[in-house]
């Protein structure tokens, strides 16, 4: 069982310092960076990994994203306390407990079911209740949806379009989309019923999104 202890508190305060540096300006998403024990996610041995601005393994061939890419992510996303949002790629929950941070409607998707299994623990142990679904989310969760919001935390070769579908008017869709080497960060809104507009910002490394919208392994 991990501690959150004075000494993770000032790791987290540095660590958010660096984020502001970097260019993060969204409040809600440096405080919920600094609430958020990132060392939770960690095994023992690698504890002090967890507050350095980089990714880390965490089995299974899957990565925690960089707080630096998890901060920036979220900031596109704009998110408000009362937005409903998909997340795919739960990975080790890290995303999902940020997003939490900012509003209670979280749905978040693993296709690895190991990854899964252990992120549902870790939830249910924290006493955490976010929607958690296993399954290739590279085409959204029709069933739940409309979200206010959609992010997708592995590097996708296109958007999907049922990603957009299932945006609510108004809603934002945030997704990596390049190649397997490098891809773009993308923001897609949806301004009207059949009317979206696209930015795209810097260049990441992502993980593939696996699936039947993704890389299709
Ligand atoms: N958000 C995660 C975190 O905070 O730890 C990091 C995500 S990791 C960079 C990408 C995750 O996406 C991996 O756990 C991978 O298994 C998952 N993934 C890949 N393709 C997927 C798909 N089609 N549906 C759902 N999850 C997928």
């Amino acid at each position: 069982m991990h501690t959150d202890t004075y000494r993770h508190k000032g790791m987290r305060k540095v660590l958010v310092k660096l984020l502001k540096e970097k260019g993060i300006t969204d409040e809600r998403v440096l405080q919920a960076i600094a609430k958020v024990p990132r060392h939770f996610f960690f095994e023992k041995m690698f504890l002090e990994h967890a507050y350095q601005d980089k990714a880390f393994p965490i089995g299974e061939g899957q990565t925690i994203s960089q707080p630096y890419t998890v901060a920036y992510q979220t900031e596109l996303l704009q998110l408000n306390s009362h937005d409903k949002v998909l997340e795919i790629g739960t990975g080790s929950g890290y995303q999902c407990c940020i997003l939490l941070e900012i509003t209670p409607y979280v749905y978040t998707i693993e296709y690895n079911q190991v990854l899964f299994q252990k992120a549902l623990q870790f939830f249910k142990k924290n006493n955490l209740n976010p929607h958690t679904f296993c399954g290739d989310g590279s085409e959204g969760l029709p069933q739940e949806a409309p979200f206010d919001k959609i992010l997708v935390t592995a590097g996708a070769p296109v958007i999907p379009k049922s990603l957009l579908a299932q945006l609510k008017v108004g809603g934002a869709l945030v997704i990596p989309v390049g190649d397997e080497q490098s891809q773009k960060m993308v923001r897609v809104v949806r301004e009207t019923s059949d009317e979206f507009t696209r930015e795209v910002f810097n260049n990441f490394k992502f993980v593939p999104l696996l699936g039947k919208s993704g890389w299709n392994k």
